[in-house]
């Protein structure tokens, strides 16, 4: 079987485009992608002959036509290879494989770890059971903030004593075929793979849950690369309120002030998401919705981007959202409030292994730099 030189880049940005016209169009035929790619028809016969046997692409039967002869289709290859994704959390890992669609193998393994020292053994364990010569990548999404170029996790919610965490032994155990990311922007790619074709321009996802607070601005399907790898600090926007302590050392922050922790504080003892799906426009709820706008509507402003998705994986919260979206855009200014296209993407962390097996497909099909 065929195989690629550099590790984290499968294949080169002509394939990977070759691919995502297949992925997107289901099947097609030589002919189509001679047409779309705008290259000589002995190109796209070797560019194929290569993703066939890498085990990306494969032939489909022959498809009859009412005149001439009959034509092969090709489309992805869900059978031969796949990739594994995996998510580290706060006391918990999950890891399982997913066909080069997305769609998982088999249900992902989670487990629960409540010892921080103990995590990446475990995350070792599911990944040497998991890991075979027909992985082509392996994705890993992590909280918090990474360094690429030395391999780590800098700082992160799952190791609270904030020392830095080495990742090389999990990439020496993927033959250097890690990818790893934030878990908002993992989310974000996740996002773009299940619902758009081809990356939109520019796309801010914000990511809502009960004291946490993540964003992630895409462009072209690429998180901003900025000084340092994590997601857009939304959560950490303070605004001059007190409310209990953030991790961060300061009060006031936005994810502080959308958690069940400050709705305690203003003296109502229930969760935030059961305090809203019971009583939406209670002035307590209010309160927080309104200065929780205050904050996404300033961001959306400074952005100014043609997309902006709502994620949560609160339940029962989607008339809440709605009514949010709406909210914010009534603070946007109004040259392009009615531009905007906002969505809402619940659940979103379902299968948490599902956004580390993203983050391994965009190599394939958008070419993320690794
Ligand atoms: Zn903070």
């Amino acid at each position: 079987m065929a195989e690629f030189v550099n590790p984290t880049q499968p294949i080169p940005p002509r394939l990977a485009e070759e691919m995502n016209l297949i992925r997107k169009m289901e099947r097609c035929s030589r002919s189509d992608l001679h047409r779309l790619m705008n290259c000589r028809k002995n190109t796209i016969g070797q560019d194929v002959n290569t993703l066939i046997q890498m085990g990306l692409m494969r032939e489909t039967e022959l498809q009859s036509l009412p005149r001439g002869r009959p034509s092969v289709h090709l489309e992805i290859d869900t059978d031969t290879r796949h990739v594994l994704g995996v998510a580290i959390m706060p006391g918990m890992v999950s890891c399982g494989r997913y066909n080069l669609l997305g769609q998982p193998l088999e249900m992902p393994t989670n487990l629960t770890v409540d010892d921080p020292s103990q995590i990446l053994k475990a995350t070792r364990r599911l990944i040497k059971q998991m890991h075979d010569n027909q992985t082509i990548l392996t994705g890993l999404s992590i909280p918090g903030m990474l360094d690429r170029d030395h391999c780590k996790v800098l700082s992160s919610s799952t190791w609270p004593d904030g020392k830095s965490v080495s990742l090389k032994s999990l990439n020496q155990l993927t033959d250097s075929r890690l990818i790893f990311d934030n878990t908002t922007n993992a989310l974000g790619t996740r996002w773009l793979l299940e619902h758009a074709n081809t990356p939109l321009h520019d796309h801010l996802l914000i990511f809502l849950s009960d004291g946490i607070l993540g964003a992630t601005l895409l462009i072209n399907g690429h998180p901003i690369d900025g000084c340092i790898i994590c997601s857009n600090e939304l959560g950490h926007t303070r605004l001059p309120l007190d409310t209990p302590r953030c991790y961060c050392g300061q009060t006031g922050c936005l994810e502080r002030i959308f958690s069940t922790a400050y709705l305690k504080q203003l003296g109502e003892n229930n969760k935030l998401s059961k305090a809203i799906a019971d009583a939406p426009t209670s002035p307590k709820i209010r309160q927080i919705t309104d200065y929780l706008t205050m904050g996404l509507a300033n961001a959306v402003n400074f952005c100014r981007p043609s997309h902006v998705t709502i994620m949560t994986d609160l339940p029962d919260m989607d008339d809440y959202i709605d009514v949010l979206v709406e909210q914010i855009r009534d603070q946007l200014l109004r040259e392009f409030a009615n531009r905007i296209q906002m969505h809402k993407w619940t659940e979103p962390n379902a299968q948490p292994a599902a956004s580390g097996a993203a983050l391994a497909l965009a190599q394939i099909y958008w070419c993320r730099p690794g």
